[in-house]
């Protein structure tokens, strides 16, 4: 059942207080990426939300994104496309940039790998702030394509990402693990 599934997955999350700097609580995958049948579980649920939602492209965000999205885009018969930090991609891209605690940063996607009718489901592992979230929602609709959704993980609730997200995702589903 799903709450099996649940407690597969809690289990296998690792809780890491003070890193990467004092006062954050880090939720560590790598206990869970390291378990095949709870990176399975993972992807299958993953996978279910992307198709239930009727996604035709899965957008991985750096880096974890990655790890997740590219499996759940393989098992839902999609194409994947990462967002990355500014600088990585090669060709031509599209840039959103988005304010931190401290300063801001900005992502990027392949300006051809997104177009018309595409509709994307956005895969991460955790929603904080939700700041990263909302900077690949905007970039996501800049390219031209609509958003089916957001899939990630695990939602830190307390940090209010969820309400950040609410005008920015505009009546599209927001599901966390
Ligand atoms: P935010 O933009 O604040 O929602 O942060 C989301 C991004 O930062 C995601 O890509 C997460 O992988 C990462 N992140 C933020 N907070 C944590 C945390 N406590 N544990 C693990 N990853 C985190």
């Amino acid at each position: 059942t799903m709450t099996d599934v649940r407690e597969l997955l809690l289990s296998r999350i690792r809780d890491v207080p003070d890193y990467p700097e004092p006062g954050v609580m880090f939720k560590d995958i790598t206990p869970l990426l390291a378990d095949p049948a709870a990176f399975v579980a993972l992807t299958d649920a993953l996978s279910e939300i992307t198709v239930r939602h009727g996604a035709t492209k899965v957008v991985g965000l750096e880096a974890r994104g990655f790890i997740l999205g590219a499996p759940v885009a393989v098992r839902a018969g999609l194409g994947f496309v990462p967002v990355r930090k500014a600088g990585k991609l090669p060709g031509a891209t599209l840039g959103q940039s988005y304010d931190l605690e401290y300063g801001s940063a900005e992502i990027e996607v392949h300006a051809e790998d997104l177009s018309e009718g595409d509709r994307v489901m956005i895969i991460d592992d955790v929603l904080a702030t939700g700041g990263t979230a909302e900077a690949s929602l905007q970039l996501i609709r800049r390219a031209g394509a609509e958003v089916a959704g957001v899939a990630i993980l695990m939602e830190l609730g307390f940090l209010g990402g969820r309400a950040r997200l609410e005008p920015t995702l505009a009546g599209a589903p927001l599901e966390a693990l």
